[in-house]
């Protein structure tokens, strides 16, 4: 039930209860009045019939002493008296209807006849005694019979006072019975009305008051140890308590306003954070599949809400190659062609649902491609690379920045891992033949010789040199001489299976690793290397430079060297394959 109801029903109620106590109390006075004036007709009742009572008896008095003194100015003096009793009984018979029983009137009249009959007797009396019969007058005023008159209105007037008064007490008990019946009446509405006053404020200062400041201290409680889930009351009322709800509900939205800016302050921060540690580990790197497992961490963590993939240029194919995948199942990652993304086409970040109307990529399945958005991976103005994110959460605006700063920065890592690999590739081989240069031989090498000791197998080196290579250069110049040393290359290759591998050892000597290889393989390997070279014609500018030969070393690991000098072994011997003639193979002697 609504507050208003409940006090307009109490100011009701309120307003009954008043009215109606003092109904009970005006009746309770009311009642104390006709006391009052039961009272006041019982004193004048009391006085007349005592009056009448005392002059009956001077009445007689005096007619006794006229009678006896026989004086005319105390017959005079009767009469005057006699009349004066007359005036008291009608003043008497008045009173007789206010309120007298049957009984008392009746008493009354009794009284008041019995005094008729004593003034009839006592006018006989002075009648007689005035005619000269004085005795009789006198046996009459002292007879018994007129004592006993006497006694008896005396009696009665002493009997209707009794009655009289029995009459007035019990109205007078009676009305103050309901004097006082009424006046309980009349505090019991009192009472009721200030219970109702007590209820209707303990009520209102309970629901108006109590209730809501101690919801409003809780939830005060709560914003203070900044919890601002807590929902801060709406309260309609017109007070101070509604003035502090309406502050209290500001200061809550306030709070969360904050804490959202905190929270996206303290995102982006993390999100800086984790862009900045992927970049370090980025630098870490030292091949592209370590730089896509760097990718395929952080990226999850730095766009949260959209799974991706990281797509490379295959420099051969020329097609888009997807390299790693995270949040997303199997699937859409078969290698395309750049144009077919706009991405890649325009350089530039391509999302067709942050327009209104934009092209979708034909690269992507159409379900996908509307939602998705693709970011080039730029670098010395050339797309190296492509992210692709799928953007389920279309309600959600895409953290752009960090998309653009994810593709930088990886595009970075991809390019300089690109340049440090041409580096490499550069710096590990032979510019002219392709083969392995000496500076990688070293390393190379002793890997192959460590894994020959632990597997304990063999592993056999040949030093392959071209015969007369100077007189070739002299003869055809240096171009055909170079032309000869990649032939040389080429055959080297395609005699050598794929666990071997060859060195360019100096200006026209090479050396060749066989790991695994004993003595006896080694030099089937060196006879069909020597035939082959044999057997080549070698055409420069149209011209036949051939034939050529080449003499080799050979030497066995461990059963002609240690490992530190199995090079050495293997040049020795070629020295003897020069020395015994060219064109033929020398296997290296026992421990040199
Ligand atoms: P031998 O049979 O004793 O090995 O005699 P040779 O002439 O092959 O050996 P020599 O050491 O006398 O000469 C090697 C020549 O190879 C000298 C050098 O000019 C030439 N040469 C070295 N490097 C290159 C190169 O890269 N290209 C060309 N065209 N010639 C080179
Ligand atoms: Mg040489
Ligand atoms: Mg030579």
């Amino acid at each position: 039930m609504r507050i208003a109801t409940i006090t307009n029903f109490a100011y009701v109620a309120t307003v009954v209860l008043t009215l109606s106590s003092g109904v009970a109390l005006f009746m309770a006075s009311n009642a104390e009045h006709a006391e009052r004036e039961a009272v006041a007709q019982s004193r004048i009742v009391d006085s007349l019939t005592d009056a009448l009572e005392k002059e009956a008896w001077a009445l007689s008095d005096i007619a006794r002493e006229a009678v006896i003194k026989k004086q005319p100015e105390t017959v005079q003096s009767w009469k005057t008296r006699q009349q004066q009793d007359v005036d008291l009984e009608k003043h008497l018979a008045a009173l007789r209807d206010r309120g007298a029983s049957d009984e008392e009137l009746s008493i009354l009249r009794d009284g008041l006849a019995t005094l008729d009959q004593l003034e009839d007797e006592q006018r006989i009396a002075i009648a007689d005694m005035q005619a000269g019969n004085a005795n009789e007058a006198m046996n009459l005023l002292y007879s018994p019979s007129y004592e006993e008159r006497l006694s008896e209105a005396e009696y009665r007037f002493a009997h209707f006072r009794s009655l009289a008064d029995q009459r007035v007490q019990s109205a007078i008990s009676e009305a103050t019975e309901r004097s006082l019946r009424l006046r309980t009446v009349s505090e019991i509405m009192v009472g009721l009305t200030a219970l109702l006053f007590l209820f209707v404020l303990g009520f209102i200062i309970k629901h108006r008051i109590l209730r809501p400041v101690v919801t409003l201290s809780d939830v005060v409680n709560r914003l203070a140890t900044q919890d601002y889930n807590v929902e801060a009351p709406v309260l309609a009322q017109v007070d101070e308590i509604g003035d502090m709800a309406q502050a209290i509900r500001i200061f809550r939205e306030n709070g969360l306003t904050r804490q959202r800016l905190e929270q996206e302050r303290d995102a982006e921060w993390a999100t800086r954070t984790l862009l900045a540690r992927m970049t370090q580990r980025l630098q870490g790197c030292d091949s592209h599949q370590a730089i896509f497992r760097v990718v395929s961490r952080f990226a999850p963590q730095i766009i949260p809400d959209m799974g991706g993939r990281l797509f490379i240029l295959n420099a051969q194919t020329k097609r888009m190659k997807c390299v790693a995948r995270w949040g997303l199942p199997p699937g859409e990652d078969a290698p395309f062609a750049p144009e077919s993304c706009w991405a890649l086409k325009r350089g530039q970040l391509h999302s067709p649902a942050r327009d209104s109307i934009d092209m979708p990529c034909e690269h992507l399945a159409p379900a996908q491609a509307l939602q998705a958005i693709c970011v080039p991976l730029n670098a010395q103005n050339k797309s190296i690379g492509l992210l692709t994110f799928d953007n389920t959460h279309a309600d959600k605006e895409p953290p752009w920045i960090y998309l653009e700063l994810l593709a930088e920065t990886l595009a970075l890592a991809l390019a300089n891992q690109s340049l440090r690999d041409t580096l490499t590739e550069r710096a590990m081989h032979d510019s002219l033949t392709g083969l392995f240069n000496r500076h990688s031989l070293d390393e190379t090498l002793r890997n192959m010789l460590d894994h020959a000791m632990v597997e304990s197998s063999r592993l056999s080196v040949l030093m392959v040199d071209v015969d007369y290579f100077k007189k070739l250069n002299d003869r055809y110049g240096h171009d055909a001489g170079d032309k000869v040393l990649r032939e040389m290359a080429r055959l080297i290759n395609e005699t050598l299976d794929d666990t071997s591998v060859a060195f360019r050892y100096g200006g026209e000597e090479f050396l060749l690793v066989l790991p695994g290889a004993d003595e006896t393989q080694a030099k089937k390997i060196a006879e069909q290397l020597l035939r082959n070279v044999m057997n080549a014609q070698m055409i420069y500018e149209s011209q036949d430079i051939g034939p050529v030969s080449v003499s080799i070393g050979l030497a066995t690991w461990p059963r002609h060297a240690r490992a530190d000098n199995l090079v050495r072994a293997a040049d020795l011997a070629l020295y003897l394959a020069k020395e015994q003639g060219r064109g033929q193979i020398v296997v290296a002697r026992n421990a040199v």
